[in-house]
């Protein structure tokens, strides 16, 4: 091909035009090699580059797993630890009777009235608890020393056989492991909790099964930690008070006598528990003072108005251990050996419910009587001392 020799093109200069470019083009210039390098590259990812993006994917989703979980969990355990859900107030309500402004002035002298008080409601679901945190809600913590009463030194009567009373409390609340305990054929005395479930379906199985049905009534406890939809509380009038009782005593129809669920801090209320008393005596209700404070004035106040009072000895499971209750089951049959009666109360647990299967069936060959509660307080009498 000849080459085209001598004509030359001569090379434009060019033309420098003064170009007004906007300002963000001016801005991307210095960053256009950036992303061009990225749009050439982007159509070449490699199977690492998904592998390594999939790894980070999941190990986010793992970190994000671990925080929540961690997050309910604290929640979880805040709620359990600090049972504070329903907030319900009371007021004291204005005297009715002759009878209740004596009462409020008899209250108002030695211990004031707060114009309201607050009161914490349990409402937990017992499905999602365990059996220690179950019990924890339902009973008072209660010292050591407080776990055995100091049995009285007292001549046993010698035309009886040693007596012993098991009381069951709290019953009603836990439905599985209160049909455990309703189906010991035994004359067991049964507690049932006044906001039990299903109440007088519970009470027919114990019933059935030979045992005595006594009212639990909840009382206020020192510790506000636990609290019931409805209880007896120092903050309240007589009025109240008595109110609140009778409401809780029309639920059982047939029963001879009461036991207090905690209480620790009521049973010490002079006047509040006067107002019990009174309202026992005019049903003849028997009251088994559960001494969850050695404080408890129910013994005074008893004889004062001529309620027929027993008092409990042994308390069974503080510990859900099947030696420690079989151990507080002899400590209970020592003290009937030696006073001629013995009151031990124990709750609906499991291990209870297995050492009683194991115990109750030894009484005969024993000797020891199992008696309920009603005929108990025939044997024992309002002044044990004497
Ligand atoms: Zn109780």
């Amino acid at each position: 091909m000849p080459q085209r020799m001598g004509y030359h093109k001569k090379p434009r200069p060019a033309k420098i035009k003064k170009v007004s470019r906007p300002l963000e083009k001016q801005l991307q210039l210095p960053l256009q090699p950036f992303f061009r390098q990225f749009e050439k590259k982007q159509h070449n990812y490699r199977w690492y580059h998904w592998f390594f993006a999939a790894v980070l994917f999941l190990a986010l989703i793992v970190l994000a797993t671990v925080l929540s979980s961690a997050y309910y969990h604290r929640q979880y355990s805040a709620a359990a630890s600090n049972i504070t859900i329903k907030v319900k107030e009371y007021t004291p309500v204005a005297p009715q009777t002759i009878e209740d402004i004596i009462d409020q002035q008899e209250i108002a002298e030695s211990a004031p009235l707060p114009e309201t008080s607050e009161l914490n409601e349990v409402d937990v679901d017992e499905q999602n608890l365990s059996n220690e945190q179950v019990y924890d809600l339902y009973e008072e913590k209660l010292p050591e020393e407080n776990h055995v009463a100091a049995a009285e030194e007292q001549v046993p009567p010698t035309d009886t056989k040693p007596s012993i009373t098991i009381v069951i409390d709290d019953m009603g609340i836990s439905t599985k492991r209160t049909k455990d305990i309703s189906s010991l054929a035994y004359p067991i005395t049964a507690s049932f909790l006044t906001y039990a479930n299903n109440l007088n379906e519970q009470i027919a199985n114990s019933v059935a099964s030979g045992q005595e049905i006594m009212a639990h009534l909840p009382m206020e406890p020192q510790v506000m930690q636990n609290f019931t939809a409805e209880m007896l509380t120092t903050s309240m009038s007589s009025t109240e008070v008595r109110e609140t009782l009778r409401d809780m005593l029309d639920l059982f129809p047939h029963i001879t006598a009461v036991n207090n669920h905690m209480g620790s801090k009521f049973t010490e209320d002079k006047f509040r528990m006067s107002v019990v008393m009174k309202e026992l005596a005019k049903r003849n209700l028997i009251f088994l003072d559960s001494k969850t404070t050695s404080h408890s004035v129910g013994p005074e106040e008893a004889e004062r108005y001529g309620v027929k009072l027993v008092e409990r000895n042994v308390f069974l499971d503080n510990k859900d251990d099947f030696d420690y209750i079989m151990g507080q089951l002899r400590q209970t049959e020592e003290i009937a050996r030696s006073k001629g009666y013995a009151i031990a109360i124990g709750h609906p647990k499991e291990q209870t419910y297995l050492a009683l299967k194991a115990w109750l069936p030894t009484l005969e060959e024993k000797g020891i009587r199992l008696i309920p509660l009603s005929e108990m307080a025939k044997l024992s009498s309002n002044t044990p001392n004497e």
